[in-house]
């Protein structure tokens, strides 16, 4: 049901971004993923095969996301899916209180900045998708209900990305695109260490929210398709 339909996931060479790109291109997307690595990229693409194949976008590079954008544009003139899903520095043991201003402002470009540059480099294409899905890969660990010490630059950084979701989402509404959050739980990746689970749940929770019905919510922060407390 989705076959011709344009998908592009950012940090798609490893991990739940990966996984959420096959899982996509399963279902009939042609499914872009956005790399800082072309060469590793383009490795990654091979493996799934089909209709997957790499782009050059660095998240924390300043023209990076309106490049790509253009030749999306060019190529295929509309974006059905976008799913922000690169971040950095998940530091549970670092404390506000000692901050690693290096860090955290490495955090920021990446996590908010990043997804948020993307966001407004894409937004026209995903406008003239009609039915445009722009999903979030945020945490739980930036939710204020369930906010306690360390991860200061993790935490904050997906907190500011959960506000900028709703902002999105308004700014959105009137052109049929649908902005969410979501959080895969704790997944084996390299991010999440052994023990998380396994990278095909924490992914369905994204491509869920990445192929919403156009009666669907926008807005909202999920796991699993279930709502989660801001
Ligand atoms: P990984 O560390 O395994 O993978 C991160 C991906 O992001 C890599 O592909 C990496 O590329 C890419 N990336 C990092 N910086 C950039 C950049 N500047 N430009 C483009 N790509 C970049 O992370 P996960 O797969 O675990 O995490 C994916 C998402 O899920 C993140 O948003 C994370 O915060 C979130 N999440 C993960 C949880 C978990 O338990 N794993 C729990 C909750 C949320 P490269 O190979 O070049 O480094």
């Amino acid at each position: 049901t989705h076959s011709g339909k344009v998908a592009l996931v950012t940090g798609g060479n490893r991990g739940i971004g990966l996984e959420t790109g096959r899982q996509l291109a399963e279902l009939g997307f042609t499914v872009l993923i956005g790399v800082r690595n072309l060469a590793k990229g383009e490795a990654a693409a091979r493996e799934l095969g089909g209709n997957v194949e790499a782009i050059a976008l660095d998240v924390a590079a300043p023209d990076a996301a309106a490049r790509a954008a253009a030749e999306v544009e060019r190529r295929f003139g509309r974006l059905d899916v976008l799913v922000n899903n690169a971040a950095i520095h998940y530091d549970p043991s670092a404390r506000a209180l000692k901050p690693d201003w290096t860090m955290i402002r490495e955090a920021f470009e990446t996590n908010v900045f990043g997804a948020w540059r993307v966001a407004v480099a894409f937004a026209p294409l995903l406008s003239a998708s009609g039915h445009g899905r722009l999903v979030n890969v945020s945490s739980e660990g930036g939710s204020l209900a369930s906010m306690g010490a360390g991860a200061p630059a993790y935490s904050t950084t997906k907190a500011t990305l959960n506000a900028l979701t709703r902002i999105l989402s308004a700014e959105l509404r009137g052109a049929g695109v649908l902005v969410n959050a979501v959080c895969p739980g704790w997944v084996a990746t390299d991010m999440g260490g052994p023990g998380g689970r396994p990278l095909a749940q924490g992914a369905a929770g994204v491509v869920w929210a990445a192929t919403l019905p156009d009666d669907g919510p926008t807005g909202g922060f999920f796991r699993d398709g279930r709502k989660l407390p801001w």
